[in-house]
């Protein structure tokens, strides 16, 4: 089956009018690493095409979607202070979304053993009203809509390891028992949201599961929330599709983020949740590309991804968390523990 790339030139037309963090470079270096490393000429490269106002607006509210899509004709311009558009941002972000939702439908298909996603712009800060944090259209939740929608699938675990809690997709699912929106990020940090005690509401109560780490996080955290909380929450929940929304601004020598994940961090963390979804949804995996500032060092964490997918050993990670961290661990589970016994 292979596996399958989103890229699209036209990605890099999506730039703000100076120097940005979230630069067209980033792309640009991923392709380069690879290359290099014979990778991209393995993979099925997908162009995507653009999602009809359909697949937005079952993600967003209708009205922002013409709005925004309206918006996006004068550019150059910005929705907010940190999220530009220009003349390509348009044509770019329905190719993200649109491209989004094709990979992923592929890969419930079984079309691609996994997927990889590249879509500009990102997509997590996105909520259903606005955009806001360098991201337009929510690729990765328009896509996991768009798997449910279909019938092909009855549930979704999206996890995002992102260094930025992902308020936009945590809101678009704030309320749905379909999604099980769990994301361990740095706080306090931007945007401010992703708490312990934030875990659904309504139909929804006990589907966010947020683990809100203070700076300096490393791999041996990771590991450990993966192991205690993510993978058995996992087994519990049953998905039919594992998306990831797939950050690599936690990285240690990241330019924004204060984490310390290492490539082999990254690498492992892949390696438990592809085994975990070989066991719950018969390896149903896509990642989608979010942040990542550290140009270099995000292109070579994907390519540990990448090689971890395809079977390359990876290190396991058995050093106890630190204090502060566990904690953390322990405050989330407190609120979701009357819902998950797995957790426990
Ligand atoms: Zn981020």
């Amino acid at each position: 089956m292979g596996f399958a790339i989103l890229y699209n030139d036209a990605f890099l037309e999506h730039h703000d009018v100076s120097h940005h963090p979230e630069c067209p470079e980033r792309l640009e270096a991923i392709r380069d690493v690879l290359t290099e490393s014979g990778l991209w000429s393995k993979a099925t490269i997908v162009e995507g095409r653009e999602a009809t106002r359909a697949e937005l607006a079952a993600n967003h509210a209708p009205e922002y979607v013409d709005r925004a899509l309206e918006h996006m004709r004068s550019a150059p311009g910005r929705f907010d202070a940190d999220t530009f558009f220009s003349e390509g941002s348009r044509l770019a972000s329905l190719l993200a979304a649109g491209g989004t939702v094709d990979m992923v439908a592929s890969v419930v298909e079984r079309t691609w053993d996994f997927g990889f996603a590249l879509p500009r712009p990102p997509g997590h800060h996105a909520t259903p009203t606005r955009a806001m944090g360098f991201c337009i259209f929510n690729n990765v939740a328009v896509a996991a809509r768009a798997a449910l929608d279909s019938g092909a699938v009855e549930r979704v675990l999206i996890f995002d390891w992102d260094v930025h809690h992902g308020n936009g997709t945590q809101d678009a699912f704030y309320e749905d028992e379909r999604v099980m929106y769990v994301s361990t990020h740095q706080w306090p940090f931007y945007p401010g949201s992703g708490l312990s005690e934030e875990v659904g509401h309504g139909a929804g109560q006990g589907y966010t599961m947020n683990f809100p780490f203070p700076p300096g996080a490393g791999d041996e955290e990771y590991a450990f929330v993966m192991r205690e909380a993510i993978l058995p929450l996992m087994q519990e929940f049953d998905p039919g599709l594992v998306l990831v929304s797939a950050g690599f601004d936690a990285h240690r020598d990241d330019l924004l983020g204060s984490m310390r994940l290492s490539d082999d961090g990254y690498a492992a963390m892949t390696g438990m949740l592809h085994v975990a979804a070989k066991q719950t949804c018969g390896g149903r995996l896509a990642f989608v590309l979010e942040g990542g500032y550290n140009v270099e060092a995000q292109a070579l964490s994907i390519e540990a991804v990448i090689r971890t997918m395809l079977g390359r050993e990876c290190e396991t990670i058995e050093d106890p968390p630190r204090e502060t961290y566990r904690k953390v661990v322990d405050r989330t589970r407190q609120q979701l523990r009357s819902r998950w016994k797995a957790i426990f």
